[in-house]
């Protein structure tokens, strides 16, 4: 049972949440949990568009280029992409947002976008993990699953992309004071815990608003 409990009572939804972390950092498994426990739709950009690849649609073959070599989609893409999905009816309740915004001018764009319907991003969660231990994950990954971009020169250059174009997204929002970081090592009980204790945090916080 989604259970909303643990987030602001007598706030008016939406709640706009969004992860932001490296490749590799476990978001898509939080965030599969995260979105049960918001009771909100999850909007996963690199879910987007591998399922648009996978169909083979216009947007699929230009994303392709980029995301084989570990490169961003460009942002105007990127940002009529989630805009079109934001405007869909199962967002009024808000959303998580995952993997979206990568760089400062998707940030700047997102809160654009939303305040014309009159919401804004409420929460930003960071997972923390150590490089080594990304790169081990990664390459685990690649093992398992066998990801394109999971090779080991396109692992390092999206590395390199997180930290020139993404972590100016966690100033962007640490300046505005709504990010919350959290440690991204154990398990996933562990570290799942850990954010629902800033989910919590964040919702006590906003109902003394
Ligand atoms: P994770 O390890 O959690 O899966 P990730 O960074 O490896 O994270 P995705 O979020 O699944 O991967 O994204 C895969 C690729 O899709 C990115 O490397 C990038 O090329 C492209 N992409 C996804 N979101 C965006 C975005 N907001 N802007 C630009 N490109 C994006
Ligand atoms: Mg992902």
């Amino acid at each position: 049972m989604p259970d909303r409990e643990c987030l602001p009572v007598g706030r008016a939804y939406p709640v706009i949440v969004v992860l932001l972390s490296p490749p590799g950092s476990g978001k898509g498994t939080q965030c599969q949990r995260l979105v049960e426990l918001l009771a909100v739709p999850h909007l996963s950009t690199g879910a987007m568009l591998r399922e648009s690849v996978r169909a083979g649609s216009a947007l699929g073959q230009l994303a392709a280029q980029y995301i084989e070599q570990g490169k961003l989609v460009p942002d105007h893409v990127m940002v009529t992409l989630v805009k079109d999905r934001l405007e869909a009816a199962d967002c009024d309740g808000g959303c998580l947002l995952d993997g979206f915004p990568r760089t400062v001018h998707q940030a700047v764009a997102l809160d654009e976008q939303l305040q014309t319907s009159g919401r804004s991003v409420d929460l930003v969660l960071e997972l923390q993990v150590p490089l080594e231990e990304l790169i081990r994950r990664l390459v685990e990954r690649a093992r398992q699953e066998g990801r394109q971009d999971d090779s080991a020169e396109t692992v390092i250059r999206r590395m390199e992309v997180y930290e020139a174009e993404t972590k100016p997204v966690l100033e962007y929002y640490r300046r505005r004071g709504n990010l919350a970081s959290v440690d991204g090592v154990g398990t996933l009980d562990a570290v799942f815990s850990r954010i629902r204790e800033q989910v919590s945090r964040y919702a006590r916080s906003s109902a003394d608003d």
